[in-house]
């Protein structure tokens, strides 16, 4: 029997974007799910591994404001946060658990904002926690702000615009270890994401092989799951993919956050490397609105998408591998 409710629901979702958005995600979701897999083979060694304390030291905004200034001075990223919170334009909250994000468990907390309306134009709201993740959010969402068009994005800029903010985040963070300042809590922002990463995967597999499935043949039941998926368990994902439908989760949006995620693993790594790095994402941020995806992509040293896959499975790794060592290099 064929299962019409999910069929449905993936068209569905799709219609809420441009057609290539839900083609970008369908066509390359084994892709997506390899990149899953190679997280979750990977990372129950850090779990096990990995000795880290749990939470953040508490911080006041002012002091988070001003982390996050120098950041972005420190690496030459033109951006005035005093003007955009005079302008109104950067604007802060206190957390009321309007925007948690529950559906992937752990670490999830309130989560900040950046957009374009009518009313207001570009904007920032920071959901304000009172420690490190302040600056982070800034940094984050800030570093969105600066590659807002004046309207809707296209697809090179939305599933290209996580990546950079949750890269700028991580080469924030290790940009502290190596200043040897507030060192405990970047570890464990480092932590967390690649725990987040991992929350990620899991929930998302399972999607991935069903909108594989529905890529392929149109039609989701058992006869044509077997025919493309190997160790895979049908009933298991078709019930997994109901819980997702009924949270009313967006495949294309949690993609893009989930695409995002990995691939400032990918920046992170390459910084490591050579700190200048930042000038390549700084180019990257001018280009997302106006070139396409592919010279995108080249700004940052990667050939196309199929050299992203692999880029991101290989930095997933050694990013694990990073952790795994106490934060040092191999
Ligand atoms: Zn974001």
């Amino acid at each position: 029997m064929e299962n019409k409710q999910i069929k449905e629901y993936i068209e569905k979702t799709g219609k809420k974007y441009k057609e290539e958005y839900s083609k970008f995600v369908q066509q390359n979701a084994i892709q997506f799910y390899n990149i899953a897999c190679v997280e979750i083979s990977k990372i129950h060694r850090i779990q096990h591994h990995i000795n880290i304390k749990n939470y953040y030291k508490p911080m006041e905004i002012n002091s988070a404001f001003g982390i996050a200034q120098q950041f972005f001075n420190m690496h030459n990223i033109k951006i005035n946060l005093k003007d955009l919170y005079d302008r109104k334009i950067l604007v802060f909250y206190n957390d009321n658990g309007r925007r948690n994000n529950k559906y992937f468990g752990i670490n999830f907390g309130p989560t900040s904002y950046q957009g374009y309306n009518k009313e207001r134009g570009k904007f920032v709201d920071i959901i304000l926690s009172k420690n490190i993740m302040d600056a982070f959010s800034i940094v984050h969402e800030v570093t969105h702000y600066l590659n807002q068009p004046n309207g809707l994005r296209n697809l090179t800029s939305d599933m290209l615009t996580e990546g950079i903010s949750y890269g700028i985040e991580s080469i924030f963070a290790q940009s502290l270890i190596d200043d040897n300042f507030m060192v405990e809590d970047a570890k464990l922002f480092i932590y967390n994401c690649q725990m987040e990463i991992l929350a990620y995967a899991y929930k998302m597999a399972p999607i991935y092989r069903i909108l594989h499935v529905y890529t392929n043949f149109k039609k989701i039941n058992e006869k044509n799951y077997n025919k493309i998926i190997t160790n895979g368990n049908y009933k298991n994902d078709i019930s997994e993919f109901e819980i997702y439908l009924k949270s009313d989760r967006d495949y294309i949006r949690d993609t893009w956050n989930f695409l995002g995620k990995s691939t400032s693993t990918y920046f992170a790594t390459e910084y490591r490397k050579d700190k200048n790095f930042v000038n390549k994402i700084i180019k990257l941020n001018d280009a997302i609105n106006l070139m396409s995806f592919d010279y995108c992509l080249q700004l940052i040293d990667i050939r196309n998408l199929d050299d992203m896959f692999y880029k991101i499975s290989d930095s997933l790794e050694i990013n694990n591998l990073y952790i795994l060592n106490g934060f040092k290099n191999t």
